[in-house]
């Protein structure tokens, strides 16, 4: 058995674990992680400096997520958009394909926690997947996405990759993977060989905080970046995590010293579970204007919102107030007019 997985089989994945090492309540956690599973790495548990503070925030189950089930476990209408369960076809030119639906670390503001560690989300079957791609000669980017791909042992990532290299339309291949941030010592010489072999092959990563970045996933990082795989970061904004201007700055700033570009700020999604985290988009546009211009442009993401209904991704600071003082209207890619509310 390989280090990493042997760490996966020593993660706390119960409150009762949690109030052992720490003054918790266990008991009435137990309630939110029948629902959303809790995982937490022992390297990630090893971050938390103190109950509350923001690693703590992102791995330990709250009670809150129980008090927001009025919304939609799936705003992105990602399931009527695949048609391969499991292969997310929104955009013409790009899919998204959940290779596996496990995760080192369940974060508490996932936006695919609706199935996310629990039984009711599949990962695409490869042959119908690859099948799919092939028959569609539109499609030049593949995102591997899940959960996380590097929960796949290295065989089956590379069985996966060596399929769509076949397909000669596939020009792009990304993957999404928070490992280097939760489990870093997922990221060996050999996955780093194997990877290098499937270029032009691009690793967005999800760091959230700058205390994330630490001695190990700055070793992650160089494995990734040594074998010539442009990095980039995904960060979702995050209340009582990151939604300050320093420490997004610091975060962005931490990057590029590893050869991360900062990629995108994501306005969180208004998934099922996840309303303890909401932030109002005048955070985000005030975390964005303390950054343009006062910081190195490569520092510098895109602020984007997912727009419900699978509408894709827009500038979050672009809408328009409507004159009802609530809703924001956003002009997405086919020059659609979509509505976008607040959270409050
Ligand atoms: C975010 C996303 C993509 C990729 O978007 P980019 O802006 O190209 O990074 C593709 N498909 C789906 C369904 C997405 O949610
Ligand atoms: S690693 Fe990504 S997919 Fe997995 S729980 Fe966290 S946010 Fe969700």
């Amino acid at each position: 058995m390989e280090a990493w997985e042997k760490s996966l089989q020593n993660c706390v994945t119960s409150p009762e674990e949690l109030s052992g090492l720490f003054r918790l309540q266990g008991a009435p956690l137990a309630e939110v992680t029948t629902r959303f599973p809790m995982r937490i790495t022992p390297y990630y548990l090893g971050l938390i400096e103190e109950p509350g503070d923001p690693i703590w925030r992102q791995c330990v189950p709250d009670r809150a997520e129980l008090d927001d089930l009025s919304q939609s476990p799936d705003p992105l209408d990602e399931e009527r958009l695949s048609p391969v369960p499991g292969l997310i076809h929104r955009y013409p030119d790009r899919v998204v394909w959940i290779v596996s639906t496990s995760c080192a670390v369940y974060c508490r503001f996932c936006m695919r926690k609706r199935g996310v560690g629990c039984s009711g989300m599949e990962a695409a079957p490869v042959d119908e997947a690859v099948a799919y791609i092939a028959s569609h000669p539109q499609i030049r980017d593949v995102i591997l996405s899940g959960g996380d791909p590097l929960l796949l042992p290295d065989h089956r990532l590379d069985a996966i990759l060596t399929a769509l290299r076949r397909i000669p339309h596939v020009e792009v291949v990304r993957i999404g993977t928070r490992a280097p941030v939760t489990l870093p010592e997922r990221v060996t010489p050999e996955l780093a060989r194997m990877l290098k072999r499937h270029h032009p092959l691009y690793v967005n990563t999800h760091f959230n905080h700058p205390r994330e970045i630490t001695p190990q996933s700055a070793k992650a990082l160089a494995l990734l970046a040594d074998a010539g795989i442009p990095l980039g970061n995904q960060t979702v904004l995050l209340k009582g995590v990151n939604d300050d201007p320093e420490v997004m700055r610091l975060l962005m700033h931490r990057l590029l010293l590893h050869r991360v570009r900062p990629y995108y700020i994501h306005q969180m999604d208004l998934v099922q579970g996840t309303a303890h985290f909401r932030t109002r988009l005048e955070k985000g546009i005030a975390v964005m204007a303390a950054l343009r211009g006062h910081t190195s442009g490569l520092a510098v993401p895109h602020y984007v919102i997912d727009l419900p209904g699978g509408k894709g991704k827009v500038d979050a600071s672009s809408g328009r107030l409507h004159p009802d003082g609530k809703t924001f209207l956003f002009t997405n890619y086919l020059g659609e007019e979509i509505g976008y509310t607040d959270p409050t």
